[in-house]
């Protein structure tokens, strides 16, 4: 095999990334009026950027090429050269941006623990410092994750959310919501995706996970706030010409993908139920909320990234080894319930022969 050659997963659990657009939203992004993006000039992403707005219930919004860059120009604003940024633990920025925070806000990064990476007001009350006096960092801004990824897609409670936001303002700091898959959260949990918004300072959407788009993030805030984010998105490179066929497959996922999120995180509890069922795998079942099941390959056998390699190679099934016994499998827009069989199905044939 050369590089290039690319084998297909029959069943690809590696992540909501992998979704492909249907064939509906292909003929949405064929047939979307387009202008000058960088110019504010395409009607197309005007339209998804106002539509977000509304959503999550502020005032602007600006469409960026990925989800990392909404995070990184949000941090790129709220926080100065050496200032601080508190994540939880596993936060997506600390562990895959490639020190984004870092290079390109000049960001501290000061994490705290939380569980399954939501935390509560005294967590954050812990890193809170109070005899900063000349020598200690001012803190900027605290960064909230919902769904939070490695925390197994856990959805923030609202309340929970409300409560760290108002011990965040009583410190002068900033919230924002990393909300990479904040509509699988808003449909498991039934909260508004605005009553989400409205907690926070700045807040995004990934359309190229659940949603099934190729590619896109769009990111919410004041006006102010947008404005601001507009320099950076030049300066990062993210500003782009005809950019509506991209915003108009966000349009069609915002009508067409998303209730459906329902059924991938019914997928995902059947799929954890069958895994739980499997010698010599374990899994949390009354943790699967949203669209991801992490699970443990018991020690004495394979490990993840042999278990991962026979799926994939006996089986065509790909799902991800996130550590040395720790494996991570993605429902998402591409994967029916027949999927979830045949991904069952190759696990148990290749742990009886592990
Ligand atoms: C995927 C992800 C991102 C980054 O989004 P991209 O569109 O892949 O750049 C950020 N945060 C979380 C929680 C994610 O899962």
């Amino acid at each position: 095999m050369t590089a290039n050659e690319i084998v297909v997963p029959a069943v690809d659990l590696y992540s909501d990334t992998v979704s492909r657009p249907t064939d509906g939203m292909r003929r949405a992004m064929a047939e979307a009026e387009v202008g000058n993006e960088q110019a504010m000039e395409d009607p197309t992403v005007n339209r998804l950027c106002d539509r977000v707005a509304e959503l999550l219930g502020k005032e602007a919004a600006v469409f960026l090429p990925s989800g990392t860059m909404c995070n990184e120009i949000a941090y790129r604003v709220w926080v100065d050269r050496g200032e601080e940024i508190i994540l939880e633990e596993t936060a997506h920025a600390l562990h895959f941006e490639a020190g984004g925070p870092a290079a390109l806000a000049g960001a501290m990064c000061r994490t705290l623990k939380g569980e399954r990476g939501i935390f509560s007001a005294a967590d954050l009350e812990t890193v809170i410092r109070t005899r900063g006096g000349k020598h200690g960092q001012r803190q900027a801004l605290v960064n909230l994750e919902n769904t939070a990824n490695l925390g197994g897609g856990a959805v923030w409670p609202l309340a929970a959310v409300a409560e760290v936001a108002e011990c965040a303002r009583s410190h002068n700091l900033k919230v924002h919501m990393d909300g990479a898959r904040l509509l699988n959260a808003v449909v498991a949990s039934g909260t508004l995706a605005s009553a989400y918004g409205q907690l926070c300072d700045s807040v995004w959407i990934d359309l190229s996970k659940g949603l099934g788009c190729p590619v896109g993030g769009v990111l919410a805030g004041s006006a102010e706030f947008i404005d601001r984010a507009w320099l950076f998105k030049h300066q990062f490179g993210g500003a782009m010409r005809q950019a509506g066929i991209l915003a108009a497959a966000g349009l069609y996922a915002l009508d067409h993908h998303v209730q459906r999120l329902s059924e991938d995180h019914a997928n995902a509890r059947y799929l954890a139920e069958g895994i739980a069922a499997i010698g010599g795998l374990s899994v949390a079942v009354d943790e699967i909320e949203t669209n991801m099941v992490y699970f443990d390959v018991e020690t004495g056998r394979l490990d993840a990234a042999g278990l991962s390699a026979r799926l994939m190679q006996d089986h065509k099934v790909r799902i991800g080894a996130m550590g040395p016994r720790r494996m991570r499998a993605v429902t998402h827009i591409d994967i029916d319930r027949s999927g979830i069989e045949a991904a069952l199905g190759a696990l148990k044939s290749a742990m009886e022969t592990a």
